[in-house]
């Protein structure tokens, strides 16, 4: 069985931001050389998040204005967890319903996909460098 691990890096100067990585997840995909497996894509901060959807400009902004409805940036009193001197209470909640990771399946050296599934890292608390960790496991 191979085994392939890689961060990919981002520095979004913006608080949000939606990121189609589905093109990097492939390059890792043909850089393993796996044919038959398994790929897991998480994030490795608790403020970021990995989906899968459609790469289609309304649906990610009403994934904004939604996510800013749940859990509004601000003000930021409304949140226990900004007492500690962070202002991200809003981005720990965002993450949490957006997800952590998606496992795709890898068939005959493809990305195993439904139609119209691309694979986004969702950031709730940029301006920072952060990371997303790609494993694929197969043969
Ligand atoms: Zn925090």
């Amino acid at each position: 069985m191979k085994s392939y691990r890689k961060e990919l890096w981002f520095d979004i100067p913006t608080r949000r931001a939606f990121i189609n990585i589905t093109p990097q997840v492939r390059e890792c995909l043909r850089e393993s050389g796996v044919h038959e497996g398994m790929i897991l894509v998480n994030a490795m901060h608790i403020t970021a998040s990995v989906f899968i959807n459609d790469d289609e400009s309304g649906l990610h902004h009403d994934y904004e204005k939604w996510l800013e409805e749940l859990a509004p940036h601000e003000p930021l009193s409304r949140y226990m967890h900004n007492n500690t001197g962070e202002d991200n209470g809003d981005a720990h909640l965002k993450r949490q319903i957006m997800g952590r990771e998606v496992v795709v399946a890898v068939s005959e050296g493809k990305l195993d996909f439904g139609p119209w599934e691309q694979i986004f890292y969702g950031e709730f608390d940029g301006r920072r460098r952060k990371r997303a960790l790609v494993k694929i496991i197969g043969d």
